[in-house]
């Protein structure tokens, strides 16, 4: 189990799980952000704050939504617009560094291949 928050705390969740593996892509969205994305199944993350906390953002082919804290801002989540859709994104960053410390950082080429730059 790892715990996630904002930085005022407003967005909290609970991951089954610790991130093995995290994304880094250079996608014209995920470079402003920052954002660090590990994938998880949505039952294998249980938000403990209401749902209405954050704002979205959608863009290019509205297949997801862009999650952020209304309070503070933080980039929290994606979430898949098609609900059958078993996988949504979470931004590593909310997590303790100590709980990525041992998570494989790979680079996705979103603004280009949409491939993994060297595998
Ligand atoms: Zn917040």
């Amino acid at each position: 189990m790892a715990d996630a928050s904002c930085h005022c705390g407003a967005v909290k969740f609970t991951l089954q799980f610790a991130p093995h593996q995290i994304t880094d892509c250079n996608c014209s969205i995920c470079r402003r952000y920052g954002a660090l994305w590990a994938y998880y199944a949505p039952e294998e993350v249980n938000f403990t704050t209401e749902d209405d906390r954050t704002e979205t953002y959608m863009w290019d082919d509205h297949s997801i939504r862009l999650h952020r804290c209304k309070t503070c801002g933080c980039v929290t989540h994606w979430s898949p617009v098609d609900p059958a859709r078993n996988r949504m994104g979470i931004n590593a960053r909310m997590l303790d560094p100590v709980v990525v410390a041992d998570a494989s950082l790979r680079h996705f080429d979103g603004a280009d291949t949409e491939s993994y730059i060297g595998e």
